[in-house]
C-alpha cells in the first residue's frame, strides 16, 4: 500500500504564505545577500544567504586555552594546559575567550551589516552560532555582560550591536559596565597603543554590585587584540567578580590584524 500522509494544514499554508511572499519580494525588492550580494532566493528566511552561512567555519584547534587564539599543533601533545605566548607573558583578566570564527570572509561581512549597515535581525542568527560554539563559555555562567558603547556612539548608531547578542543568549543580561571616557576607533592603532586606549575607558553601574563571587560572561561582537575584553574583565573583577569569561561572534586572528575595527 501507498504510504498515504495528510498534510498539516497549518504548516503547509505558513509555507505556501512563506513561498508567496519570497516570490513577491524576489521580484519587487530584489534583496541580496548582505555578506556576498547575490540575490537571495528566500528573503524571508533573512537577509543572509545559506552558502555564506555555511562558509562559517570554527576556529581550528588547538586554541590557547585562555584567550581562544589558535596554537601549533605541537602545542597541545607537549603542554598540559596549552596556553599562547602572550597569555603566558602577561596577567590576563579575561579567564576564557571564544568565538565563532575568525574575523574574514563572510562572518566579517556579517557583522559589518549588523553593526554599520543596522542589520539588527542578523543579531539571531549570529547568537545562534554563538551559543553552539561558545557553549563552554556559557555553560554555569551566572550572567552575560554586554561590552557598552560610549553614550555618544550609542545615539549615533540607535543601538549597541553587543546587547543585541547579549539578549540572544538565554542568560540573564546584566548591564555592569558604562564607557566612560569616549575612546579613538581601535582601527588605526598598532596593539600596544590599543590597551592605552582603552584603559580606564570603563566603570562599573550600579547592577555591577550583584555580580559579587559570581562567574559572568562578557559579549561583543569582535575582539581584536582582546584589548576591549581585557579593561572590561579587570573592571568586573575589582568590583569583586570571580571568573570572566568572554564570547564574541567573530575574533582577529594573526594576519587580520592590520585591517579591523575593534567596535
Ligand atoms: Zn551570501
Ligand atoms: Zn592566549
Amino acid at each position: 500500500m501507498a504510504d498515504f500522509k495528510i498534510p498539516n494544514p497549518i504548516s503547509s499554508l505558513q509555507s505556501a504564505i512563506c513561498n508567496s511572499a519570497d516570490a513577491v519580494l524576489s521580484v519587487l525588492l530584489a534583496p541580496s545577500c548582505a555578506a556576498c550580494e547575490v540575490l537571495l532566493e528566500h528573503p524571508t528566511s533573512g537577509p543572509v544567504c545559506p552558502s555564506c552561512w555555511a562558509s562559517i567555519l570554527p576556529l581550528t584547534p588547538p586554541l590557547c586555552d585562555q584567550c581562544g587564539d589558535p596554537l601549533p599543533a605541537w602545542r597541545a601533545i607537549s603542554v598540559p594546559i596549552a596556553r599562547c605566548p602572550r597569555c603566558r607573558r602577561t596577567t590576563r583578566f579575561v579567564d576564557r575567550a571564544r568565538a565563532i570564527g575568525a574575523y574574514d570572509g563572510a562572518l566579517r561581512a556579517i557583522v559589518h551589516a549588523l553593526k554599520y549597515e543596522g542589520r539588527r535581525s542578523l543579531a539571531r542568527p549570529l547568537a545562534r552560532l554563538m551559543r553552539r560554539r561558545g557553549a563552554d563559555v556559557l555553560d554555569g555562567a551566572a550572567c552575560v555582560v554586554p561590552v557598552p558603547l560610549h553614550p555618544s556612539r550609542r545615539r549615533q548608531r540607535g543601538f549597541n550591536q553587543a546587547t543585541d547578542l547579549a539578549r540572544r543568549l538565554y542568560l540573564p543580561v546584566v548591564p555592569a559596565l558604562r564607557r566612560v571616557r569616549a575612546t579613538t576607533t581601535q582601527t588605526d592603532l598598532p596593539a600596544a597603543q590599543r590597551h592605552r586606549n582603552v584603559r580606564d575607558a570603563f566603570a562599573r553601574t550600579r547592577s555591577a554590585q550583584t555580580l559579587e563571587g559570581l562567574v559572568v560572561v562578557l559579549v561583543d561582537d569582535v575582539s581584536t587584540t582582546g584589548a576591549t575584553l581585557e579593561a572590561c574583565a579587570r573592571v568586573l573583577k575589582e568590583g569583586g567578580v570571580r571568573e570572566v569569561r568572554a564570547l564574541t561572534a567573530a575574533r582577529v586572528v594573526g594576519r587580520l590584524m592590520s585591517d579591523t575595527r575593534s567596535w
